[in-house]
C-alpha cells in the first residue's frame, strides 16, 4: 500500500476529508470499526459511560494495528433495565438501530464495504445482531460482529468466575477494565463497606455453579427467572456476589490484548477474501 493510504489518526471525526479519501482510495480493503456501549449506572464506583469508554479503548487499538478507521457514533445504548437508577440515558431499540443503520448507510455511500461492529454492553447485543443482518441485506455491504477469543485459558477463567458469582455488571471483571483504561474516572473509595446487594432466591442461587453437571440447563432457567430491571434485584447497582475491589488489572490487560489481537486477526483474514459479487457496486 502506498504511503497515502496509511492513516496517522484513526478516529473518523479527527480525519480531514482528504485524509479519509486517500485512505479509501489506497487502502486495499478499507474497514470501518463501529463501537457501541452505554450510558447507564455502573454501581457506586464506575462512571456512567463505562461501556462506551471501554469500547473506545478497544476499537482504537484495533484500528491502529489494522490501518482502519474507528467511530463511536453515540454514547448511549439500549439500557431501559437501568432506568431505575439516576444518570442512565437509554435509546429506544429503534433509535439505536437507526443510529447504527444510518452510520453504515452513510459510509456505504462513500464506498466502504467492510464494517466491523464491536459492542461492550450486553443490552445492545440483540439489536446489533439485527443490524448485521439488515445492513447486509439493505446496504449492500459486509457487516461483521465477531466475538472472542473464547477458548483461551484466560477466557475460560473469566467465564467461570462470571458464571459462579454472576459477575456481570460493575463487579471485579468490569472494574478491572475501568481501572486499566480510565482509572482517573473510577472512585473506589465509594465502595467502602460495600456488601453484595444481589437479592436472589436461595433456590436460584444454587444454579450459579459452573461445576454442576446440569449447568447448561440450570443457567438458562436462571436467565429465564432474572427480573427485567436492575433495581428489581440489586440496590447498589452491582450484579454479582464477588467484591469489585478484587479487580485484577493485570488480568484485564492480558484479556484486552487477547481481544485486540483476535479482532486484528479477524480483519487481516477478512481483507484477504476478495469482495463477493453481491457487494460489488
Ligand atoms: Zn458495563
Amino acid at each position: 500500500m502506498s504511503e497515502k493510504g496509511k492513516l496517522k489518526r484513526f478516529w473518523l471525526q479527527e480525519l480531514t476529508r482528504p485524509a479519509f479519501e486517500e485512505w479509501l482510495e489506497n487502502e486495499p480493503a478499507p474497514v470501518v470499526i463501529i463501537g457501541t456501549g452505554s450510558v447507564e449506572q455502573h454501581g457506586p464506583h464506575l462512571p456512567l459511560g463505562t461501556d462506551s469508554l471501554a469500547v473506545r479503548a478497544l476499537i482504537e487499538d484495533v484500528a491502529r494495528r489494522t490501518n482502519s478507521v474507528c467511530f463511536h457514533p453515540c454514547w448511549p445504548g439500549y439500557s431501559p433495565h437501568h432506568m431505575g437508577f439516576p444518570g442512565t440515558v437509554t435509546f429506544s431499540e429503534s433509535t439505536l438501530m437507526g443510529v447504527l443503520m444510518d452510520t453504515i448507510d452513510s459510509l456505504a455511500v462513500h464506498g466502504v464495504k467492510r464494517f466491523l461492529l464491536v459492542n461492550a454492553h450486553g443490552g445492545n447485543r440483540n439489536i446489533m445482531a439485527l443490524v448485521v443482518q439488515l445492513a447486509k441485506r439493505y446496504s449492500g455491504v459486509m457487516v461483521a460482529a465477531p466475538t472472542g477469543p473464547s477458548g483461551t485459558e484466560l477466557a475460560k477463567k473469566i467465564r467461570y468466575r462470571m458464571g459462579k458469582y454472576w459477575d456481570v455488571h460493575s463487579g471485579p471483571t468490569e472494574t478491572a477494565y475501568a481501572l486499566l483504561h480510565f482509572p482517573e474516572l473510577v472512585e473506589m473509595e465509594r465502595l467502602e463497606g460495600w456488601e453484595p446487594t444481589l437479592e436472589i432466591d436461595e433456590k436460584l442461587r444454587e444454579f450459579l455453579n459452573p461445576d454442576r453437571p446440569d449447568y447448561e440447563l440450570v443457567r438458562q432457567v436462571y436467565a429465564a427467572c432474572t427480573q427485567p430491571n436492575t433495581d428489581d434485584f440489586t440496590s447498589s447497582g452491582v450484579y454479582g456476589l464477588n467484591d469489585p475491589r478484587e479487580a485484577d488489572v493485570e488480568e484485564a490487560r492480558k484479556r484486552h490484548e487477547e481481544r485486540v489481537q483476535f479482532l486484528v486477526d479477524f480483519i487481516n483474514l477478512w481483507k484477504k477474501i476478495p469482495l463477493p459479487p453481491a457487494f460489488k457496486d
